[in-house]
């Protein structure tokens, strides 16, 4: 018991801590709900900034399990405290009795169909980031005819109180402007937009892919929230928009458009969150006991979080966040319980 520890969700964070913990000596036991490891990054093709395919970063990861016992199709059905320890019953009727549980559930992508007048889910030619990557991985041509006009449509469900999450979720500005580079690779003569309503390139050769997008790509960036979309009889779309930086109103026809759909709170954290009785902020991500200083510790003693779990994440922070997890989890586990 002492040398194991439990943790739940089997993407990039859960594998890298599990990773970690078993360098460290430790027996973890990774719990995923989804049939298969490795989250979110399973559908991803290629990543920003670089290129990079995703598959280069996720396979040696899945071919490096060895010690770490790992559960696929498997739930959590409670979690409770016992004298210093955590008892966690799952749904395949096992359950482990660890001092530390580490928690790297990830994020939900946010469901576009909630932002009604964008259309996706009702017009066929409105899809999601998620949607266009699926395709890139695919290699199929496109599904559509006559594509010479996309649109990318930043902060869905981002930044949007009215759509319950305030947050910025920090990698969109940059996937938009990465699915739109590829996508004038493969169709050169398109016409592409991204409607933006800041552009948040924070991070190292970010602002270089952008410039690259203008000077090399001929990507049209427009300040400007879309205000409704529709539909013509053939299925091509009319997207309204107003050009902020220039005041005026914007109808362009397009023959795709794409919608940046968010990092929303899983809905798997919350019920861990309450099953564990630790802190869900208003955002509904988990709470670190401090966002500086001890990001990898939950209110209480012996839970800890990785990842997306606390807030929107880029791959190579939450990679760093879940080895920073390990050791924390190390240092926990050497220091003897108090009598
Ligand atoms: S990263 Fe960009 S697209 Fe994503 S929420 Fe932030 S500002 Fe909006």
């Amino acid at each position: 018991m002492n040398q194991n520890v439990v943790v739940i969700g089997g993407g990039p964070a859960g594998i890298e801590a599990s990773r970690k913990l078993r360098d460290l000596g430790y027996t973890p036991i990774l719990i995923e709900s989804q049939p298969a490891l490795g989250g979110k990054l399973t559908r991803w093709d290629r990543l920003f900034p670089d290129g990079v395919e995703a598959r280069a970063i996720l396979d040696p990861m899945l071919q490096d399990l060895d010690g770490i016992k790992y559960f696929t199709d498997t739930e959590v059905l409670s979690i409770n405290r016992l004298k210093d320890t955590w008892v966690v019953k799952l749904s395949n009727g096992l359950s482990a009795q660890v001092r530390a549980i580490l928690l790297t559930t990830g994020f939900d992508l946010f469901k576009a169909e909630k932002k009604e007048e964008y259309g996706y889910g009702i017009y066929e030619r409105v899809i999601t980031n998620a949607d266009l990557e699926d395709w890139y991985k695919s290699g199929a041509p496109l599904q559509f005819d006559n594509v010479h006009t996309i649109g990318f449509v930043h902060c869905v469900g981002s930044r949007d109180e009215k759509a319950g999450n305030r947050q910025c979720s920090k990698v969109c500005c940059v996937t938009a402007v990465k699915q739109a580079c590829e996508f004038k690779e493969k169709y050169p003569d398109a016409t592409v937009y991204c409607f933006y309503m800041d552009l948040r390139m924070f991070g190292r050769k970010f602002e270089d892919l952008y410039l690259k997008a203008q000077k090399d790509y001929g990507i049209r960036f427009v300040r400007g929230r879309v205000s409704e979309v529709s539909e013509d009889i053939d299925g091509h779309l009319f997207v309204k928009a107003e050009d902020t930086l220039f005041g005026k109103p914007l109808k362009i026809k397009m023959d795709l458009l794409v919608l940046m759909a968010g990092m929303a709170p899983a809905a798997s954290s919350a019920s861990l969150a309450r099953m564990a009785g630790i802190t869900t902020g208003e955002d509904g991500f988990l709470v670190p006991r401090s966002i500086v200083g001890d990001a990898c510790r939950a209110s209480r003693e012996g839970i800890f979080l990785a990842g997306a779990v606390t807030g929107p994440k880029t791959l190579p922070e939450t990679l760093g966040e879940a080895a920073s997890a390990a050791l924390a989890i190390d240092q926990f586990l050497k220091t003897p319980v108090k009598q």
